[in-house]
């Protein structure tokens, strides 16, 4: 039996956790009050000063809602075998998820094939050369090859500028800001891949019933029952090294011997943990980008048209709008309507980062009214604000050959997360869970 420390309390530390947990001797160190990191959810019940909120006393139920929005593929196996695994199938739903273009001055439906022949600036041979790109993209079996091209460049190549310049160009500027220029076809080609997998009557998406936060307790509860630990609050602030292995963790508070350490913070987080470095791991090699989130419980619904989640291209300071509550059913959130405001940042000088967040609220209301001239900010009875630096990392050209493995050259030290092979090209609970999986593993074969 091995001590095993694992930092990070998210989907892929307690992943591997759980992996561990059995045979060895594991405890999991989370900075955060709560776990599940990026997949973390709000707890609503009441709601603190500051927030509007019309209506703090009507509230009969509490509920979780993720700080992020969040669903999953039917191609997320992993994922779905450890909530199998968990007990938790009951809770399992494929509900379509209707998505929608916002495009000068309204919204426009983009679920069926017909509602993209609609699609004002896009021409009948974008449409035809769209659709082109679409089964090109299905018979590409490995993304990877594609790794060294942009996105743009691809696009241009395969469709031509109307496809490039009506369709992708602003999806990428939202998702990707001042980097979107550098996101390889790689990157685009597994989303592409991800998302044409839908029928004539549009994509399904999984979700669970309450709530991703019923995945992370379950988790955390059977990791306990099998004898591991859970620090929460009390980050780690070094790996302890003797004779060139590692030999433990020093915690904000405390410290703890070990054989080996499962790391799942973002690179820049590892590097100011390990002295002198780990060598041939260059931590700025992977460049990651923010994400400023904010949730608005409302007493009406936004999108009536019932829309899930709306791709925008218009001068406002988000590139979505994501209702939950189009999705799931407002019976399962004390009848409040729930929506996400989302948009990415790729500098920590953003205004989205350094401004208080009652200001970037404010922003975020100007420009719903300036999309929805009906919308009226009395409907909204709460809000929350969810801002992280790193939350995912920027797949630009180039990338695959910075993927990190889960075994480094110091003995005892493995890595899991975003940056894993798991998570390529795009970062997942599925390749979180998958990548936890794999640094457990490897350490069951090494310990
Ligand atoms: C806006 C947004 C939307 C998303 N939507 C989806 C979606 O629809 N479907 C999907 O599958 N995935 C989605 N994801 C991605 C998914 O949430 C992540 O890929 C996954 O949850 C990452 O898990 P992780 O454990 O690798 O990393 P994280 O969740 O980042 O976990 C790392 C943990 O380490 C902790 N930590 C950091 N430093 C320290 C320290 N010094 N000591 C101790 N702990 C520390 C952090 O607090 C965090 O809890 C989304 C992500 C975001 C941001």
């Amino acid at each position: 039996m091995g001590k095993i420390v694992i930092i990070g309390g998210g989907l892929a530390g307690l992943a591997a956790a759980y992996r561990l947990s059995d045979e060895h001797q594991v405890t999991v160190v989370e900075k955060d009050n709560a776990l599940g990191g990026m997949a973390q959810s709000y707890h609503i019940d009441e709601h603190t000063d500051g927030h509007i909120d019309n209506q703090t006393d009507n509230h009969t139920d509490d509920y979780y809602i993720e700080k992020y929005y969040h669903h999953f593929f039917s191609s997320d196996t992993e994922l779905m075998g450890l909530i199998d695994e968990l007990g938790l199938a009951e809770r399992l739903q494929w509900v379509k998820g209707t998505t929608g273009y916002y495009w000068s001055g309204r919204a426009y439906p983009m679920n069926t094939p017909l509602e993209i022949l609609k699609f004002p600036p896009m021409s009948m041979l974008d449409i035809f050369r769209l659709g082109l790109l679409v089964l090109r993209t299905k018979l590409v079996r490995d993304v990877r090859s594609y790794d060294d091209i942009t996105a743009g460049e691809w696009i241009l190549k395969t469709a031509g500028s109307g496809v490039y310049n009506n369709f992708f160009q602003p999806l990428l500027n939202s998702k990707f800001g001042s980097n979107a220029d550098r996101v390889s076809a790689a990157w685009l080609l597994g989303r592409v891949k991800i998302r044409s997998d839908r029928g004539a009557e549009g994509e399904r998406l999984g979700y669970m019933k309450g709530g991703f936060h019923h995945l992370i307790a379950a988790l955390a509860d059977s990791i306990r029952e099998r004898g591991g630990r859970i620090i929460t609050g009390n980050g780690a602030r070094e790996i302890l090294m003797e004779g060139g292995r590692v030999s433990g963790v020093r915690l904000e508070e405390g410290s703890l011997s070990c054989d080996a350490v499962i790391s799942t913070v973002p690179p820049l987080t590892l590097a100011s943990l390990v002295e002198p470095g780990i060598p041939g791991f260059d931590p700025s090699a992977i460049h990651y980008q923010g994400t400023c989130c904010a949730l608005l419980g409302m007493s009406r619904p936004l999108m009536m048209d019932g829309t899930y989640w709306l791709n925008i291209k218009a001068d406002v300071p988000f590139g979505a709008l994501i209702e939950h509550t189009n999705f799931m059913p407002t019976s399962d959130y004390a009848g409040e309507h729930l929506l996400y405001i989302a948009s990415y940042f790729q500098d920590h000088d953003d205004p989205l980062y350094t401004k208080s967040e009652e200001e970037v609220i404010g922003m975020f209301l100007d420009g719903l009214e300036k999309l929805y001239p009906e919308f009226d900010r009395s409907a909204v009875l709460w809000w929350e604000l969810g801002r992280d630096a790193q939350t995912a990392p920027v797949y630009e050209t180039g990338y695959a050959e910075r993927i990190l493995p889960y075994r480094t050259g110091v003995d005892g030290l493995y890595l899991a997360g975003m940056f894993s092979e798991a998570n390529y090209p795009e970062r997942s609970m599925n390749g979180s869970v998958r990548a936890g999986y794999e640094a457990a593993d490897a350490v069951v074969r090494d310990v």
